[in-house]
C-alpha cells in the first residue's frame, strides 16, 4: 500500500513545487501586498515602492549593512537604471547594453547571464540604459536597445521567444520594464527625439504574439489580432487632424518611453506620452494629442478611456511619460504624477478629472498655474521659445531662459507612495536652459528636434531635492537637498523609512516623516536606479543598483561639467541587518 502512495505523493510534491516557481497573475495582482518577492516594477503594478517591511526601521539601521554586490563586468558600464525583479530565492536585474543577469538572492551568486546581441547604429537618446524586466510564468521578459522583446526561461537564461517592436534604424528603440497587466504584456517605444510614433502594444506574454496596439499621436489607426494571428482595425486614435495640422502627426512623437502603471479596481493601464515632435512648436499649431498626456487605456478592448494633457502644444520637452501612480484619498481612486514640466497632478483615476495641481520645484517659467476647472495651464506666453521664421534671417527663433529645464522638473526615476504617511516622495530636480527654435525637416532615422538648448544651474548649493509632497495640500512637507541632480528612483516602506541613491554614490535612508536622514552607503559609483526591498529567510534585504550614467552626462549642458568627476560603474548592491 504504501509503495503505491509513494510515486503519487512525490507527483503532487513536484506539481507544488512548479506551481511556486511560476508567476501567475494573481501572485502579480497581490505583488505589492507581499513582501517575499519583487514581481514588478514599481513593486506592485499601481507602481507605489511602498513595502510593508518594518524589521529595517529607524533604529535598527544602523546596523544596515551589504550582504553581497555582484559586478555586471565587462568594458560596457554606462547609466545602470535597472530595477531588480526578486522571484522563487533569484534577483533577475538588467545591465547597460541590453545585458540581464539572473542571482541568487541571498549570496549574489551568478546563476546565468543574457547579453543581446546589438547591431551597429542603435539609436538610443538618453543612453545605453535599461530600466528591468517582467516576470511571468517560468519567463523573464525584457526589451532591447534595437527595439525588441527577449522573453527568456529563468530558470535557464535560454530564449523562449523573440519579437521585433520596430526598426531601430528610424529612430525606435526599447529601454522600459515591460508591464504585465490582467495576463498581457505591454510595452511603449522610445524615439521621440526621432519623429517615431508613440504607441503601447499589448501581447500574450506566453508567447509574444500580438493582441493590441494604440497608437498615441491622434489620428493613427489602432489594430487588434485575434488568436490566430488575424489583424484587424480597432479604430483611430482621436480625430485625424483634430489638434495637428497638416502632415506632422504622421511623425508626430509621443513616445511612451517609460512603460506604464495598471490598476486592477479601474482596469486601466496608465502609460504617459513624451514630446510631440519636432520639438519646435510653432510648426504644430495645436494641442498635439495625446503628446506630453497621461493616456488611460482599457487593457480589455486597447481602446483609451481617458486622455489628460499635462503639456499641450509642448515646446519645451516636457515629455509626459512619468509614472502615474493610484492610490485611495477620501474614498476616491485617484493618481499622482510629478511632471517633467514641474507640476505635480492629482486625476481621478477612472474618469481623469483633475483633482489638484501645484508646482513640486522652485521655479516654473512657462506658465503661472493650472486652472483646476479648464484642466489647461495659464500660459505665459512671452516665456514660449520663438518662432525662427519670425526673424530677419529665419534661422534662429528668439531664446528664452526656461525652467525646469528640458531634463525637468523630475525625469525617469520613479518616485514613490507610502498610504502610512499619505505623501508622494518625489526626487526632484532645480534647474533651467536656454532654448531656441530652428527651421527642421523630417527624415527618417535622423534627430527630429528644431530646436538647440544649453543646460544651466539656478542655485550653486543644489541641483537635486527630494521631496516629501501632500498631493491633498500641495505642500512640500520635507526636503532633503543634493548637490547633483537626482537620477535614481525611490523606494518607501512600513518601517517610517525613504530610501534612494544619489549621483554621488551613496544608497541613502531618510525618516519617512521628517526627512531627517538616518543611514547612507558609497556604492562606488552614481546611483541613477529605483531601490527594493523584499524579505527572504525572516530577514529583511534592500536592493539597488550602481552606475552613473543617463541623460545627464550626455544632454546636461553646464550642469553636466558640474558632474563630470563622477565615475561610472555596473553593480548591484544588497543590504540586511547584521546579527
Ligand atoms: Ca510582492
Ligand atoms: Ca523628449
Amino acid at each position: 500500500m504504501r509503495l503505491k502512495l509513494l510515486p503519487l505523493l512525490l507527483t503532487v510534491g513536484l506539481a507544488s513545487l512548479t506551481a511556486q516557481a511560476a508567476v501567475t497573475d494573481q501572485m502579480i495582482a497581490d505583488d505589492a501586498k507581499t513582501p517575499g518577492d519583487v514581481l514588478s516594477w514599481g513593486m506592485g503594478t499601481q507602481g507605489q515602492r511602498y513595502s510593508p517591511l518594518k524589521q529595517i526601521n529607524p533604529k535598527s539601521i544602523d546596523k544596515l549593512v551589504p550582504a553581497w554586490s555582484f559586478s555586471f563586468g565587462g568594458e560596457k558600464q554606462r547609466g545602470q537604471e535597472s530595477q531588480p525583479v526578486i522571484h522563487n530565492g533569484k534577483m533577475f536585474v538588467t545591465g547597460s547594453y541590453s545585458r540581464i543577469y539572473a542571482l541568487d538572492a541571498t549570496t549574489g551568486k551568478k546563476l546565468w547571464k543574457y547579453e543581446h546581441r546589438l547591431p551597429d547604429g542603435i539609436m538610443p537618446c538618453c543612453d545605453v540604459i535599461n530600466r528591468g524586466a517582467a516576470l511571468y510564468d517560468n519567463l523573464v521578459i525584457f526589451m532591447t536597445l534595437d527595439a525588441q522583446i527577449v522573453a527568456l526561461d529563468q530558470n535557464t537564461g535560454d530564449v523562449v521567444w523573440k519579437e521585433k517592436i520596430d526598426n531601430y534604424a528610424d529612430g525606435y528603440s526599447a529601454s522600459a520594464a515591460p508591464l504585465i497587466a490582467n495576463g498581457l504584456l505591454l510595452t511603449g517605444v522610445s524615439g521621440g527625439e526621432f519623429g517615431v510614433v508613440g504607441r503601447v502594444e499589448a501581447r500574450n506574454p506566453k508567447t509574444g504574439q500580438m493582441v493590441w496596439s494604440r497608437p498615441t499621436v491622434e489620428g493613427h489607426m489602432g489594430y487588434k489580432w485575434d488568436d490566430k494571428g488575424n489583424k484587424t482595425e480597432n479604430g483611430i486614435s482621436g480625430t485625424t487632424n483634430k489638434t495637428w495640422p497638416g502632415d506632422l502627426w504622421k511623425t508626430g512623437g509621443a513616445a511612451t518611453w517609460l512603460g506604464g502603471t495598471y490598476d486592477a479596481k479601474t482596469g486601466l493601464a496608465y502609460f504617459g506620452a513624451g514630446n510631440p515632435a519636432p520639438w519646435n512648436s510653432h510648426l504644430r499649431k495645436g494641442d498635439n494629442l495625446f503628446s506630453c498626456s497621461t493616456i488611460a487605456i482599457d487593457v480589455k478592448t486597447g481602446q483609451i478611456k481617458w486622455h489628460y494633457q499635462n503639456t499641450p502644444n509642448d515646446g519645451w520637452d516636457f515629455d509626459g511619460v512619468n509614472e502615474f501612480i493610484t492610490y485611495d484619498q477620501d474614498g476616491r481612486r485617484l493618481g499622482g504624477k510629478a511632471d517633467r514640466n514641474g507640476f505635480f497632478y492629482v486625476n481621478d483615476a477612472t474618469t481623469g478629472q483633475l483633482v489638484n495641481a501645484f508646482p513640486f520645484v522652485k521655479k516654473v517659467t512657462w506658465a503661472t498655474g493650472i486652472d483646476l476647472k479648464t484642466g489647461r495651464p495659464n500660459f505665459v506666453p512671452e516665456n514660449r521659445p520663438g518662432d525662427p521664421t519670425a526673424g530677419s534671417d529665419g534661422k534662429k527663433g528668439q531664446s528664452v531662459f526656461a525652467a525646469p529645464s528640458f531634463l525637468g522638473g523630475k525625469n525617469q526615476m520613479p518616485m514613490a507612495y507610502s498610504p502610512d504617511t499619505g505623501l508622494f516622495y518625489v526626487p526632484a530636480n532645480e534647474w533651467g536652459m536656454e532654448i531656441w527654435n530652428e527651421p527642421i525637416t523630417y527624415k527618417k532615422g535622423a534627430a527630429y528636434l528644431g530646436a538647440g538648448f544649453t543646460i544651466k544651474t539656478i542655485n550653486d548649493e543644489y541641483i537635486g531635492a527630494m521631496r516629501a509632497v501632500d498631493p491633498k495640500t500641495g505642500k512640500i512637507v520635507w526636503e532633503a537637498k543634493n548637490n547633483a541632480p537626482l537620477w535614481g528612483g525611490v523606494l518607501t516602506t512600513g518601517g517610517n523609512l525613504v530610501f534612494w541613491g544619489t549621483p554621488e554614490g551613496y544608497l541613502q535612508a531618510a525618516d519617512a516623516k521628517t526627512g531627517k536622514i538616518v543611514w547612507k552607503f558609497q556604492t562606488g559609483s552614481g546611483v541613477v536606479a529605483p531601490p527594493v526591498t523584499w524579505e527572504q529567510n525572516g530577514e529583511q534585504f534592500v536592493a539597488v543598483v550602481s552606475g552613473w550614467g543617463g541623460a545627464v552626462p550626455l544632454w546636461g549642458g553646464d550642469v553636466a561639467k558640474k558632474v563630470n568627476y563622477l565615475e561610472q560603474g555596473g553593480s548591484v548592491w544588497v543590504f540586511k541587518l547584521m546579527k
